[in-house]
């Protein structure tokens, strides 16, 4: 869906040359030329990543490494905002791998896994009180159910401005897509129901349990922009369909920050 890198990897090296770039010519009515940038996938890998993190249970009745209180977690998003972050969209962060726009000053991006209800009751309030986005990933066999969101709660968050990601039907990993049909119920059917709900494209997935292969990830870019792992290492040929997010755990505002920069590096973006 609307890939331009990857997919046609040899056409895209006889167009580019040895610059790595590529420039599409796009004719408007009035005959003017726009031309537009699109980095090869060995561009993509090489540009510096942009801190990506991600967030699970946000609850006090901690039971594990994927849980953090919601103390914790406002005080995150504070030292997001008092350190002068700036939460961006995937579709930034798509448009500056791709066409090397510019992004805001430190830019961060905050996604969050499983549908928990409390991503729209206590997540979304604490970012839009600093001006942030989130990004949610919607596993959908739990639309309405207990302690999940349900479909309004996730149109609503849509309509405030969040991005709706797709997080699979029922949590099966990638790797286990072995027939049609398996792609048709974990990712084609969840993603154009998801749509009808959120009232407009899904674009973005991440990985159940962040597991990816490379026969998976090129079959994910017919369907997404981006697909988010967790911090493992990304596929070169694949590199907009392997993005790396770090787990938050239960740490000090300044520990948040320390992780971010031994995972993701210090280069300026
Ligand atoms: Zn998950």
């Amino acid at each position: 869906m609307g890939l331009v890198v990857g997919c046609n990897h040899a056409d895209q090296r006889r167009r580019t040359g040895n610059s790595g770039v590529a420039t599409n010519s796009v004719a408007g009515n009035d005959s003017a030329v726009v031309k537009q940038t699109i980095n090869t996938p060995a561009r993509v890998y090489a540009k510096p990543e942009v801190p990506v993190l991600c967030y699970h249970h946000i609850a006090d009745d901690r039971k594990s490494d994927y849980e953090v209180s919601p103390t914790t977690f406002t005080s995150h998003i504070k030292i997001l905002a008092d350190s002068g972050y700036h939460s961006i969209s995937p579709t930034q962060l798509y448009d500056y791998l791709v066409h090397n726009k510019v992004l805001p000053e430190k830019p961060v991006m905050i996604t969050f896994d499983d549908s928990r209800v409390e991503h729209s009751v206590i997540a979304a309030p604490a970012m839009e009180k600093y001006g942030f986005r989130g990004v949610f990933f919607i596993m959908t066999i739990t639309y309405n159910k207990k302690n999940y969101m349900t479909t309004d709660q996730i149109a609503q968050l849509a309509k405030a401005g969040h991005t709706i990601g797709l997080h699979s039907w029922d949590h099966t990993m990638v790797t286990k897509y072995k027939e049609t049909a398996d792609w048709q119920k974990q990712v084609a059917e969840p993603k154009k129901k998801l749509e009808k709900i959120v009232g407009k494209g899904v674009e973005y997935w991440a990985y159940p349990n962040g597991v990816y292969d490379h026969k998976g990830a090129e079959e994910l870019s017919k369907y997404f922009k981006l697909s988010f792992t967790l911090a493992t290492k990304r596929d070169s040929i694949q590199p907009l369909q392997t993005i790396r997010r770090m787990i938050v755990p239960e740490c000090t505002p300044q520990g948040l920050l320390k992780s971010m920069r031994q995972t993701f590096g210090k280069k300026k973006i």
